[in-house]
C-alpha cells in the first residue's frame, strides 16, 4: 500500500515506507539477537596489539561477532546499536567479557604470553551494576584478575560521563582495570581534557593513520603522541596496514599498534601468540 501510494504521489511515502521497513528489519533483528544470546550463539574474535618498537603481541582486542543463520553475518555496529537499543547490550557486554578472559585463561594454560584482554564497553554499560558483577563473575570462573583488562571507551562515551559511570570507571580501575579512550580524534574532547579523565590509555582513530606518511597527518600524530606520553598516556594507534605507516609511527615514538599489518581480528585458536 505504501509503495503504491509512493508511487503515485513522490518521496515523502517513499520515506516513511523505507521507515517502516528499517522498523521491521530492527525488530527482527533483536529478535534475532535475543535467540543468539539464549544459545550462546555470539563469538568473539581477537586481534593482535604489538608494541611498535619490536611488533610482539603483548594484548588483543576482543571484538564481537555474529553470523546468524537467517541475517548472515552482522556487523559488529550494527549488533551493538540493535542491543543498546533493545537493553540487551548488557548481555552482549557480558558474553565477550566472558570469552575475553576464558580465552586468557587458555592461553595460559597452554604457555602462551598474552598480559591483556581489551573489551568494547558502550556508555550504557556504565549506567548500573551489571558491567561491574558481570567482571565479577568471569574473573572468578576463570581465575584471571581484572588487572589484565582494559574496556574501551569511546570519546564522546566518556566526554558525556556522568556521576554514576565516573564512580563505576573508579571502581573497576581501583581493581586493576585499565580504562582506554577508543577512536580518538573522532570526538570532540581536547587533549587538555584527557587530563580530568579517568583514563589511562588513547587510542588513535585510524582515519589519521591512513593518512601517515604525510607532512599534516604526520604533524597531527607526533602531536597527539607528545600530548598523550606528557600527560603518562599509553598510546595505540588503529587500523596500521602498511609498512610505511608503522614506520612513521615508530619514528614519532607512538608505543602501541594495531591493524591489519599485525593480525585481523581471529577467533583465539587462530591468533598467533608468542
Ligand atoms: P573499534 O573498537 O574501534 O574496533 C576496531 C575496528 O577496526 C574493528 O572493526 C576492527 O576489525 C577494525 N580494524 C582493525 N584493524 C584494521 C585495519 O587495519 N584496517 C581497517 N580498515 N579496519 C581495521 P569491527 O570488528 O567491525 O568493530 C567495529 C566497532 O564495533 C568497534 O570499533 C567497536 O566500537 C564496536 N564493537 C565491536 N565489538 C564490540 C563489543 O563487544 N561491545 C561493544 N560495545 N562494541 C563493540
Ligand atoms: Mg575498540
Ligand atoms: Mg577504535
Amino acid at each position: 500500500m505504501a509503495t503504491r501510494l509512493a508511487r503515485a504521489s513522490g518521496r515523502t511515502v517513499a520515506a516513511y515506507d523505507e521507515r517502516v521497513d528499517g522498523r521491521r528489519d530492527r525488530f527482527r533483528l533483536v529478535a534475532r539477537l535475543r535467540q543468539a544470546l539464549g544459545e550462546g550463539a555470539l563469538r568473539t574474535h581477537f586481534q593482535p596489539v604489538v608494541g611498535i618498537e619490536d611488533r610482539h603481541l603483548h594484548s588483543v582486542e576482543a571484538l564481537v561477532r555474529w553470523t546468524d543463520d537467517e541475517l548472515g553475518v552482522v556487523a559488529p555496529d550494527e549488533l551493538v546499536a540493535a542491543a543498546e537499543a533493545a537493553r540487551l547490550i548488557d548481555d552482549v557486554g557480558a558474553v565477550v567479557i566472558d570469552q575475553a578472559l576464558g580465552q586468557l585463561a587458555a592461553w595460559d594454560a597452554a604457555g602462551r604470553v598474552v598480559h591483556r584482554a581489551a573489551v568494547n564497553v558502550s556508555p550504557w554499560q556504565l549506567r548500573g551494576r551489571k558491567l561491574e558483577s558481570a567482571l565479577e563473575a568471569s574473573s572468578t570462573w576463570h581465575g584471571i584478575g581484572l588487572d589484565r583488562l582494559t574496556i574501551e571507551l569511546t570519546e564522546s562515551a566518556v566526554a558525556d560521563l556522568d556521576d554514576v559511570g565516573t564512580r563505576v570507571l573508579h571502581r573497576l580501575r581501583d581493581r586493576g582495570v585499565l580504562v582506554a579512550i577508543d577512536d580518538f580524534g573522532t570526538g570532540h574532547s581536547s587533549l587538555a581534557r584527557l587530563r580530568e579523565l579517568p583514563v589511562d590509555v588513547v587510542k588513535l582513530d585510524r582515519s589519521f593513520v591512513t593518512d601517515l606518511p604525510g607532512p599534516v597527518a604526520s604533524a597531527l600524530v607526533t602531536a597527539f603522541v607528545g600530548v598523550a606520553s606528557a600527560l603518562g598516556l599509553r598510546t595505540v594507534a588503529e587500523g596500521i596496514e602498511t609498512e610505511d605507516q608503522w614506520s612513521e609511527l615508530r619514528r614519532i615514538g607512538c608505543i602501541d599498534g594495531q591493524g591489519y599489518l599485525f593480525g585481523r581480528p581471529a577467533p583465539g585458536g587462530d591468533v598467533l601468540v608468542p
